[in-house]
């Protein structure tokens, strides 16, 4: 029996060893089962099925003199079953050590006990090979398979330490966008690449669906090769093309009507021609690769094959997608299989929100509107407070934004507060509504009063919150509760704290204010908000830092702009999704709905308004010398 370390030194020398004469799609049309549980044509693979996988896979065969293989790629194109393709081939065909890299640990253990264990157990040439886990001594774990003349290594890429593992042949690097820029000892990419360069005939594949532009790594490493595209055919006029978005047309709205245009005899070629062109289809280079033995390929859904995604399924998402700026950007990455661009910010300016001002009355809920959230922002000698009601779609209204100024440190203040939040509106189809859910800030240097003003109005729907200005966080996360009073103490029903991805709020606001039309995402703002709100609204910028290289965005305002505004939105915003964790978010619009409808029909005012006034239960914190309390409030 070989301990590990033998087993890895004998199939580094194996890995020296010339390879067999056979390609990948040859080995993968001769051996590779799909299985019913991971595959929804079950059986024998056929590369015919998706005749531009041939050319990408194939360049990883062990004959080839390519090194490495970047695919740029949308959904629904057999990307993933390639990769498994390679996989099986290298324990077939050309053994070796081999890396498999995921972004995360857990998604490994996904890919290993799904995707791996399946593609081994049902393909019989593989099974033979590698023992099934379960066995004793198999030398086969959740992260490492042995077999013949080498060992298959998965890493996530959230973890400097799988990365770092011995020289690797084979090094799969599996939703690189997906990766984190640094995992501790620098970019996890370069980390795994280097794993091969010991290995004069390595083999390096990437592959993604790619994210933001100038963040993305697939595109960038697409750019450096020689970026083909999958040239195809026209069934009338034969000129061969690549398939682009801008050229699938419909009619009227409606997805049934979905049919490409020829760029060169504008004939309309409807999809059941695309089997045929994918068939005769051929990937052209466009450009030039800085390394010779670097190849790029880049691939839309609509390449799709038949039975897959059809473009009356792609002009669906799109038309489901096109007024919401996050949709569309899903959309974009993977269904275009291209980067987003987020011009966001630089072409949303005070004056153009200011000129789409409604006239609808200030602290009157708009009909639409089922739902009413607050956003607190808490200042050293301020407190803001925004309204904002929601409809369906999250249609939202401006009701109101109001300064209250004095001390946060003071009973004054909050109890005007309370003035404002916790009351009824009028809703102009009649009946009254009150704010749900309330969001107040707790990151500035009034914390523990925030946590008591919250804790004491849970029932109100109040809660803490800090704000995290991190990449693709949830608008709100799960709270952390908060122990500690101000003095130290324990504290019996202890407040929580929730976390909320303001980076990803503003990025879904700032989409959203460039919305033309009233309807599902569009912000409405009433025409007594004025220039200092939207001012404030659009304080903030999109600026990208380079870190190692790479892109991150960021938002930062200017440090003398003042931009509370837009924090209560956010906070606003969280408010909402601290709802979608209570309520059914398909129906949270209508169920509240039926709320105001009630109030009106029923005359039971009350039992929306009963909320008794809790100025009595609420004692602050006498923490700091009371300053005089002068204070005035400003409202728009
Ligand atoms: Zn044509």
């Amino acid at each position: 029996m070989l301990n590990g370390a033998e087993v890895y030194q004998q199939s580094f020398r194996d890995g020296l060893k010339p390879d067999a004469a056979l390609t990948v799609s040859e080995w993968a049309d001769e051996h590779r089962m799909l299985s019913s549980k991971s595959s929804a044509e079950a059986g024998l693979w056929r590369t015919d099925r998706t005749p531009y996988l041939r050319e990408i896979m194939d360049a990883m065969s062990a004959n080839n003199t390519i090194q490495k293989v970047v695919f740029m790629a949308g959904a629904q194109l057999g990307k993933t079953e390639a990769i498994n393709n390679v996989v099986g081939y290298l324990i077939s065909v050309a053994p070796g050590p081999a890396l498999f890299v995921q972004p995360t640990i857990e998604m490994c253990k996904r890919l290993s006990k799904q995707r791996l264990d399946a593609l081994i157990h049902e393909t019989p040439c593989l099974k033979d090979k590698v023992a099934p886990a379960r066995s004793r001594d198999s030398g086969n774990t959740m992260f490492s398979k042995e077999f013949p003349g080498g060992i298959l290594l998965l890493a996530g890429a959230n973890s400097a330490t799988g990365l770092r593992s011995a020289p690797c042949r084979w090094v799969m690097l599996d939703e690189t966008d997906a990766f984190p820029v640094d995992c501790g000892e620098g970019d996890p990419c370069a980390l795994a690449e280097r794993r091969a360069s010991t290995f004069s005939r390595r083999k390096i594949i990437l592959t993604s669906t790619p994210t933001i532009k100038e963040a993305s790594r697939i595109e960038a490493e697409y750019q450096a090769g020689d970026q083909r595209r999958y040239f195809v055919p026209c069934p009338h006029c034969d000129h061969f093309q690549t398939l682009e978005w801008k050229n699938l047309k419909w009619r009227d709205g409606d997805p049934k009507t979905a049919a490409y245009v020829c760029e060169s005899c504008g004939s309309y070629i409807p999809e059941h021609h695309k089997s045929e062109m994918l068939r005769r289809g051929e990937w052209r280079a466009t450009s030039t690769s800085s390394d010779p033995r670097t190849v790029s390929f880049h691939l839309s859904s609509l390449y799709s094959p038949l039975g897959w995604k059809s473009w009356e399924e792609i002009v669906g998402e799109f038309l489901r997608a096109k007024n919401d700026a996050p949709l569309l950007k899903t959309f974009v990455n993977t269904v275009l299989g291209e980067t987003w661009e987020e011009e966001i910010g630089a072409k949303i300016g005070a004056e153009s929100l200011s000129e789409r001002a409604e006239f609808y009355p200030a602290g009157e809920i708009p009909n639409g509107a089922s739902i009413v959230t607050a956003g607190v922002d808490v200042q050293d000698n301020r407190v803001a407070i925004g309204l904002y009601a929601w409809g369906s779609g999250e249609e939202c209204w401006l009701i109101s934004h109001t300064e209250i100024y004095g001390d946060p440190a003071g009973m004054k203040l909050w109890s005007q507060v309370d003035d404002v939040l916790l009351r009824d509106y009028p809703h102009e189809g009649g009946g009254v509504i009150r704010p749900v859910a309330i969001g107040v800030d707790s990151g500035g240097h009034y914390t523990s009063e925030v946590y008591t003003y919250a804790r004491q109005r849970q029932r109100n729907g109040v809660f803490a919150l800090k704000g995290q200005s991190i990449r693709n966080k949830p608008p709100i996360g799960k709270p952390s509760k908060v122990d500690i009073n101000y003095k130290g103490q324990v504290l019996k029903n202890s407040a929580e704290v929730f976390p909320v991805g303001s980076d990803t709020i503003k990025s879904t606001i700032f989409g959203r204010l460039k919305h033309n039309e009233p309807g599902p995402g569009y912000i409405h703002f009433h025409a007594e908000a004025g220039h200092e709100y939207f001012k404030q609204l659009t304080s903030e910028r999109q600026v990208v830092r380079y870190v190692k290289g790479f892109a991150i965005r960021e938002w930062k305002k200017k440090a003398s702009d003042r931009n509370e505004a837009l924090d209560c939105f956010v906070y606003s915003y969280s408010a909402l999704h601290y709802l979608y964790m209570r309520y059914n978010r398909n129906t949270i619009f209508q169920q509240f709905e039926r709320k105001i409808g009630k109030v009106v029909e029923k005359g039971d005012k009350d039992e929306l308004t009963s909320n008794k006034p809790i100025e009595s239960a609420y004692k602050p914190p006498q923490r700091r010398m009371q300053r005089p309390n002068s204070s005035f409030v400003t409202s728009w």
